[in-house]
């Protein structure tokens, strides 16, 4: 019975920690198999090697790149976050508190399924489960758990597309703890030009983390492009690219740069998950100065919204003051009714205003927390 590694080998590539099919604990095995006992319930298992299968291929076919970008940005459109009837398990993008347990248990079901048969339906639900369990750990700092979520994923995922999502999954991991070697090994079967926009946005997006937890701030502006919709990036992580090439332009280009790129970027999304991109990845100090200050740019003109309509209401009340006046000289032309009438008109287009405000603020707020709630798990 090998010990799981510790924390500091934990995303090595030449260890394999998969997930005990009797008990869920992490499972350290040899990579070419063989017998393996639990060392929390004492069930055995007799593994097969690891399977290390590149997903490159497309280079030597030779397709144009123009061509490449065009077919992805077809496929933009907002991916089903939680497949059919495992809705109960996700609340806002995250785990249902309390739900571990039971997620955890299902899985290993999808596991077992996914190394039987390996449907479409099922890697899809296996790559659901992966990312809000591996997103229950990831909070946790419980990095064993985490790896043996990904590695358990990836031993039965058959598509190259779930197989390069965990790749990548794994190379951001690695990198996110400073195991930069480990999260380039991680990166190496990945398909850099691939066809599918979510193979490829995860490849950019993970090439971009370790090459910026590397400080190769120019592989990481090369890979995700010089300004947002500049290369096609998958909705639900726009955002999040964002951050991570406004990070590189401050690196390269200056502050001033960066801030333009993170308003480009919020625009789709908000400044919280922006934030939270920066808050939840820490080794990276991502956009030091240029978030902050990009941010306080921002909070300035949502100032400007809120007065402008009373700017509105003043001229309107000064018209208004100004006609009651001219009428006093011509008092026989107005009745006091007719006062009282043009009173009201006049004070019905600001209310208007207004509310019309009013509703907008809010609904941009909604939109924003609904985005929110659906690139929380991106932003880890
Ligand atoms: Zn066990």
């Amino acid at each position: 019975m090998a010990p799981v590694p510790s924390n500091e080998r934990i995303f090595d590539h030449d260890v394999r920690v998969l997930i005990c099919d009797e008990c869920g604990a992490p499972l350290p095995a040899p990579l070419d198999g063989g017998a393996v006992a639990c060392q929390f319930c004492g069930a055995t298992f007799d593994l097969a090697a690891r399977a290390e299968v590149p997903l490159r291929g497309y280079r030597s076919v030779g397709l144009d790149e123009a061509k490449r970008l065009e077919t992805l940005r077809k496929q933009d459109v907002d991916p089903i976050f939680a497949p059919p009837g495992l809705d109960a398990f996700v609340f806002g993008g995250s785990l249902v508190p309390g739900k571990i347990a039971e997620a955890e248990q299902t899985f290993r079901v999808v596991l077992r399924q996914a190394a039987a048969i390996g449907s479409v339906e099922t890697e899809n639900s296996l790559l659901f489960f992966a990312r809000i369990i591996v997103d229950y750990h990831l909070a946790q700092r419980d990095y064993q758990r985490l790896r043996a979520t990904l590695e358990a994923a990836l031993e039965v995922a058959r598509s190259p597309r779930a197989r390069q999502i965990l790749y990548a999954f794994l190379a951001r991991s690695a990198a996110r703890v400073g195991a930069v070697q480990a999260a380039e090994a991680w990166l190496a079967p990945c398909d850099a030009r691939a066809q599918n926009l979510e193979m490829d946005t995860s490849y950019r997006v993970a090439r971009a983390y370790v090459s910026t937890a590397k400080g190769d701030h120019q592989t990481a502006l090369d890979v995700l492009g010089p300004e947002l919709g500049a290369v096609p990036i998958q909705d639900t992580t726009e955002c999040f690219a964002s951050v991570l090439r406004a990070n590189a332009l401050e690196h390269i280009h200056g502050v001033d740069v960066a801030i333009a790129e993170v308003q480009r970027g919020c625009e789709r999304g908000s400044f919280l998950i922006a934030a939270a991109c920066v808050y939840n990845n820490p080794t990276l100090n991502l956009c030091p100065q240029s978030l902050a200050l990009a941010r306080r740019h921002v909070s300035l003109s949502k100032k400007s919204l809120v007065f402008e309509p009373a700017l509105w209401i003043s001229i309107y009340l000064a018209v208004v003051a100004a006609l009651l006046f001219s009428s006093v000289r011509n008092s026989q032309l107005f009745t006091g009714m007719q006062f009282l009438a043009l009173l009201v008109s006049f004070w019905a287009l600001p209310l208007v205003t207004l509310i019309v405000r009013l509703n907008v603020t809010e609904f941009r707020r909604r939109r924003a927390a609904k985005s929110r709630a659906f690139a929380r798990e991106n932003a880890r």
